[in-house]
C-alpha cells in the first residue's frame, strides 16, 4: 500500500513538472488550474481539479495529491546564463588556521545540491608538508580559475567562464570525454559514472525544486546528469538571492569568505564583512599552485595561529566517504 502511495506521488509530482512547461504557454484551461493550484490543498479532501497534460489532455485528479509551483523571479528574459551577472567578479577566501574538518561544508553542499558524498564537489584534504611540520586541514573545491585549463580543453564549449568568474557546466552539452578532469590540475571536477542516486536522496524535496527552475547551468547537479561532469558553481542560484553558497553558510568556524573582487569585500558565515585586500595582505593570502598560470579565483590564508587541534578533525577524516546522505 505504502509503494503504491508512493508510485502514485511520483506520477503527480511528475504531472507538476509537466504542468510548469505547459504554463508558459498559457491558454484557457491554464488560468483556471493556476488559480486552483494557489488555492490551498488539504490532505484527502476528495475535491477534484483538473489538469492539462503535455500533450493537451484534461484530467482529473484529487487536489490533496497536487503540488504547488513557484515559477521562477530571479531572472529577467534577457539574462544570459554564460555571460552571468553584470559588473562582478566573485571570488573566495579559506581560512586554512580555522578549518576543524567539521565537514559541514561538504554536508551541506551535498544536501543543496543532491549530490551523494562519494561525488562531493567539497572536500577536506588532511596535508602535511613534512614529518617535522604540523598537519592541518584543507578545503578543496573548483577554484574558478581566470584562465581555466577545463574550458580551453573542453571540445564543445560545454564548460564556459564567465565575466563574474564563475566557470559552470552546461550538462545539456558535456559529451563526457573527460578531456576537463584530465586538465584540472586541482582535481575538483567528478564524473557521474552511473545513474546519480539523487532520487535516492529525498525524491519529493528534489522535484520540488527542480519544478521552480529550468534546467541550466547555474543549478549544477540538478538533476545530475550519466556520463557528464559536475563540480562546484560557487551556489549562482544563491548568489541571485543574495545569499552566500551553501558551504559558507553552513561553516560553523567561519573558514569560508565570498564576496566580491570589484567591491573589495568578502563576508563570511556569521555575516561578518571585510575588505578583502586587507585579509589578504595581513594574513599573506595566497592561490593554489599559482604558478601553473591558472589565475584561480579562490585564495588561502595559511594555517597559523590555529583555532583547535587538528587531532580532534580525525574522528572525520574517512578517505572521502566522510558525509552521510541527507535523509
Ligand atoms: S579548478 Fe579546475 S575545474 Fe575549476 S576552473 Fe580551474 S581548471 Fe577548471
Ligand atoms: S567532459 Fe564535458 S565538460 Fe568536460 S571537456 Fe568533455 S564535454 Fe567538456
Amino acid at each position: 500500500m505504502e509503494e503504491k502511495n508512493k508510485n502514485s506521488r511520483r506520477k503527480f509530482l511528475d504531472k507538476g513538472l509537466k504542468l510548469g512547461i505547459v504554463s508558459a504557454i498559457g491558454g484557457l484551461g491554464l488560468s483556471k488550474i493556476t488559480s486552483k493550484l494557489n488555492a490551498t490543498n488539504t490532505d484527502g479532501s476528495g475535491d477534484k481539479m483538473e489538469l492539462m497534460t503535455t500533450d493537451g489532455t484534461l484530467i482529473q485528479v484529487d487536489s490533496s495529491e497536487v503540488i504547488e509551483i513557484e515559477h521562477p523571479t530571479d531572472h529577467d528574459k534577457k539574462y544570459n546564463v554564460r555571460e552571468g551577472m553584470p559588473n562582478r567578479k566573485f571570488v573566495m577566501v579559506v581560512d586554512l588556521a580555522k578549518c576543524t574538518n567539521e565537514l559541514k561544508c561538504q554536508e551541506s553542499c551535498n544536501k543543496n545540491h543532491y549530490i551523494t558524498g562519494d561525488n562531493a564537489w567539497l572536500k577536506v584534504y588532511k596535508m602535511q608538508e613534512s614529518e617535522k611540520e604540523a598537519p592541518y586541514w584543507m578545503p578543496t573545491l573548483c577554484q574558478h580559475c581566470d584562465k581555466p585549463a577545463c574550458v580551453t580543453v573542453c571540445p564543445v564549449d560545454a564548460t564556459f567562464k564567465r565575466k563574474d568568474g564563475l566557470v559552470l557546466i552546461d550538462a545539456e552539452r558535456c559529451i563526457g570525454c573527460r578531456f576537463c578532469m584530465a586538465a584540472c590540475p586541482y582535481s575538483v571536477r567528478v564524473f557521474n559514472w552511473s545513474e546519480p542516486a539523487q532520487g535516492e536522496m529525498s525524491e519529493i524535496t528534489m522535484h520540488a525544486d527542480m519544478a521552480q527552475h529550468t534546467p541550466s547551468p547555474e543549478y549544477a547537479g540538478m538533476p545530475s546528469i550519466k556520463g557528464t561532469v559536475d563540480k562546484c558553481d560557487f551556489c549562482p542560484h544563491q548568489i541571485h538571492k543574495k545569499e552566500l553558497p551553501h558551504c559558507v553558510a553552513a561553516c560553523p568556524n567561519d573558514v569560508f569568505y565570498f564576496g566580491d573582487m570589484y567591491e573589495d569585500a568578502v563576508t563570511n558565515g556569521s555575516g561578518q564583512t571585510v575588505v578583502l585586500s586587507k585579509l589578504l595582505e595581513e594574513r599573506a593570502g595566497y592561490k593554489l599552485l599559482e604558478g601553473l598560470g591558472t589565475a584561480p579565483s579562490v585564495f588561502y590564508l595559511p594555517p597559523v595561529d590555529r583555532l583547535g587541534d587538528f587531532e580532534e578533525g580525525l574522528e572525520n577524516y574517512n578517505e572521502f566517504q566522510s558525509v552521510k546522505k541527507p535523509e
